[in-house]
């Protein structure tokens, strides 16, 4: 499979380029050049595999010519074998026709390390085959640099460095960062707040010199692999519920736009997917854009499900460049628009978006009443963000199609928002309850671009 950008403009690579680069060179984002599609039959053969091998049979045709088949088998069974739940995915129904995916199973307790974790397998074989190695750099406001570090704990081809916010990250968040006890694992809190380390993460992009030195690399949410892994999950709940004989929706609770992005590729793949409703909070950009008001910034508001307050949808460009009949010079142009501040979708393009796409948006205070109101009815308790998801999820329910929402996060990432909304303080699993006791590695440092390249010069293995 050949991997092609939303701007056209730069060369075609491999998955493994693609996966390596991440970012297009010409600014845009790599898609596959063709949706690989499974006939009915073979969808309906997934019905009963385990995880892992609808992962197989799902991500196969994406990456064959990178990887053997063999080893995309152990790559995969290392990724999932630290999860807490053999299911990996399970299913909890919540209503007659309303269901929950829990994809907070994983080593960090939210629905990243379902891409990360695999992610960081495809790095270390693909690096360990070429004879190199790499500097993983990202910033964090606080789930995705514990997934990160999680998926690159331990690999000996990749140092690890995550930047926080220091005295802004939540106590569970921090110590998931600081307590990894690997060498290659680097835990940075900047005097600064979120908006500061991303800044110093893009400056050090930028700095030639620097980046090409310690080979510099990131795993943002653009990486065609990350969106690639989520593919997985659509699959395996749609099976479970009765697909390819009956459709199923799904509402997903959207930041970045990269978890539902992998809803839309499982549906042009051939499962018989209803709808996608794109959940989000008072961060409503993506509500307005497909509510036909265009696709224009507003001011990031702080809330209580943190990991989907965004301004810009990065993964939106994707849904876009399918809308516009994957016009490339067309995409290049809106994404300039989008620098002085937004831009209208042509009716054509908002037409073919809501062909797939439904959406809602949910305020701070109908968030935490879903969390009171599905811990009475259905004796769950869930993490905001998945809350904003079902409060959606309700509104657009068709009483003959089951809805599927993504429980995104495990409520005990999110304690303060849960116990003020149930009175019920979320306890960790088991697995990890001694996460307050391991002692904690970390080194805090100044806001400043020539310490931390330093920092990070000095702490890389050679
Ligand atoms: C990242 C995240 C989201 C948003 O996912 P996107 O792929 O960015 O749309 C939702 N919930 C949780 C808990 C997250 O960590």
């Amino acid at each position: 499979m050949k991997y092609i950008s939303t701007r056209g403009q730069a060369p075609e690579l491999t998955f493994e380029e693609a996966m390596l680069t991440g970012l297009a060179r010409d600014g845009g984002l790599y898609l596959p050049a063709e949706i690989p599609v499974m006939s009915q039959d073979e969808i309906a053969a997934l019905a009963g595999l385990p995880y892992e091998e609808i992962a197989f049979r799902v991500m196969w045709p994406y990456v064959s010519g990178s990887f053997g088949e063999a080893e995309f088998k152990e790559i995969i069974a290392r990724a999932y074998e630290g999860f807490g739940h053999d299911a990996r995915a399970p299913l909890k129904q919540l209503n007659e026709n309303h269901f929950l995916l829990e994809l907070f199973h994983g080593p960090t307790l939210a629905f990243k390390d379902f891409a990360m974790q695999l992610i960081g397998q495809l790095f270390q074989v693909a690096l360990k085959r070429r004879g190199d190695r790499v500097t993983i750099v990202g910033a964090t406001s606080g789930d995705t640099g514990s997934a990160a570090i999680e998926a690159f704990r331990g690999l000996d081809a990749v140092d690890v460095f995550i930047l926080f916010p220091h005295g802004r990250v939540s106590e569970v968040q921090r110590r998931q960062m600081t307590t990894p006890a690997d060498s290659n694992v680097h835990a940075l809190a900047v005097d600064g707040d979120f908006d500061d380390c991303q800044a110093a993460l893009k400056d050090m992009f930028n700095d030639f010199d620097f980046r090409d030195g310690v080979k510099l690399a990131g795993v943002n949410s653009i990486n065609f692999a990350r969106v690639l892994a989520q593919i997985v999950y659509y699959f395996s709940a749609a099976v479970s519920l009765g697909a390819p004989h009956r459709k199923v929706s799904f509402t997903v609770p959207t930041g970045n736009f990269g978890d539902i992005f992998a809803g839309y590729l499982a549906k042009r793949m051939g499962l018989p997917i209803d709808r996608l409703v794109v959940a989000t909070n008072q961060n409503d950009i993506l509500h307005r854009c497909l509510s036909g008001e265009g696709y224009f910034k507003g001011d990031t508001i702080p809330s209580i499900s943190p990991s989907m307050d965004i301004q810009v949808s990065s993964n939106f460009e994707r849904a876009l460049y399918y809308a516009y009949g994957e016009d490339g010079d067309a995409i290049a142009q809106l994404m300039d628009e989008l620098k002085n501040g937004g831009f209208n979708v042509s009716q054509g393009a908002m037409e073919a978006l809501r062909e797939s796409f439904d959406s809602g948006r949910v305020s701070e205070d109908e968030t935490l009443e879903t969390i009171k109101h599905t811990l009475d009815h259905s004796v769950e308790l869930v993490c905001p963000h998945t809350a904003v998801g079902i409060k959606v999820a309700e509104e657009h329910r068709a009483a003959d199609v089951p809805m599927i929402t993504l429980a995104t996060a495990h409520p005990a990432k999110f304690p303060a928002a849960v116990e003020k909304a149930s009175d019920v303080h979320p306890p960790l699993p088991s697995r990890m309850s001694d996460l307050y006791e391991r002692p904690e590695r970390v080194t805090r440092i100044a806001n400043d671009l020539g310490a931390l390249e330093d920092h990070i010069k000095r702490h890389i293995a050679e």
